[in-house]
């Protein structure tokens, strides 16, 4: 039984960033492993679990945007791939642990994933399937963190679970300032005023318009995936 769970169905985001690791390569096979065992721990107690992954390890459009004549949207495209390219390699790591999973892409690329549909999303984790979502908002201008939002809020998913390479939200760059604090919990108002940078506006704001919780948590540390999707105290709490 899934009782003392906390969350029924969780979107979890995996950056890009997250899933390199420390590798030189774009990915770590030992993060696309943690991350699907600890996903398999709590789909087998009952809790429906949606990915939303990132590209950023391989290609981010406004890093690119701009050089030798590559405009913004083509630009952003080939980023939209590149998270195409990390749910595939996921997908099948979770299905060499024997969890159903399955991709839908934002927009079509039918030999490779299904395409979006929110409904047959959503049949798929009532069966106990893992849905992994690729190609970001299908739309340039946007960031997979938009995307987070907007499937979770889509799919009625309770929580946005941000897993990142720091332990959550801190009062100051934890990389420049040593006295940094690591904080509990905040409001999206501090988020948006502090210029915390956790998650962009526009991804920040649809959280908050739809009462979307989000945690912000360290994916390198062994269990906190799973301690995330099981509701326990971990990262930072951002909320109304
Ligand atoms: N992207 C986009 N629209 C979306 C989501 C992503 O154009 O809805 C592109 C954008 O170029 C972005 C890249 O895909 O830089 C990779 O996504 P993101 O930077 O959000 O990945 P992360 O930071 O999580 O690794």
């Amino acid at each position: 039984s899934n009782q003392s769970y906390r969350w029924r169905r969780v979107l979890l985001k995996v950056s890009g960033e997250a899933l390199a690791g420390d590798q030189a390569q774009n990915i770590d096979p030992k993060v696309t492993m943690s991350i699907a065992r600890e996903v398999a721990s709590v789909t087998r107690l009952g809790v429906e679990v949606a990915i939303v992954v990132g590209g950023g390890n391989i290609f981010r459009g406004s890093t690119w945007a701009g050089c030798s004549g590559l405009d913004r949207s083509s630009a952003d495209y080939i980023g939209m791939l590149a998270t195409v390219m990390n749910a595939i390699f996921l997908q099948a790591t979770m299905e060499s642990l024997g969890i159903p999973t399955r991709v839908q892409t934002a927009f079509r690329m039918s030999e490779v994933a299904e395409p979006y549909i929110r409904r047959r999303a959503v049949r798929h984790l009532e069966k106990g399937r893992v849905v992994i979502f690729a190609a970001g908002t299908g739309n340039p201008f946007f960031t997979t963190d938009t995307a987070a939002a907007l499937r979770c809020a889509e799919i009625n998913a309770e929580v946005v679970l941000k897993a990142t390479n720091v332990d959550g939200v801190f009062d100051a760059d934890p990389r420049r300032n040593p006295n940094a604090c690591l904080l509990d919990s905040l409001s999206y108002n501090d988020v948006m005023s502090r210029d915390l940078s956790v998650m962009d506006m526009t991804a920040i704001t649809l959280c908050q318009e739809n009462n979307i919780p989000v945690v912000v948590f360290n994916l390198n540390k062994p269990g906190n995936i799973s301690k995330a999707i099981k509701g326990e105290r971990v990262g930072t709490l951002i909320g109304a």
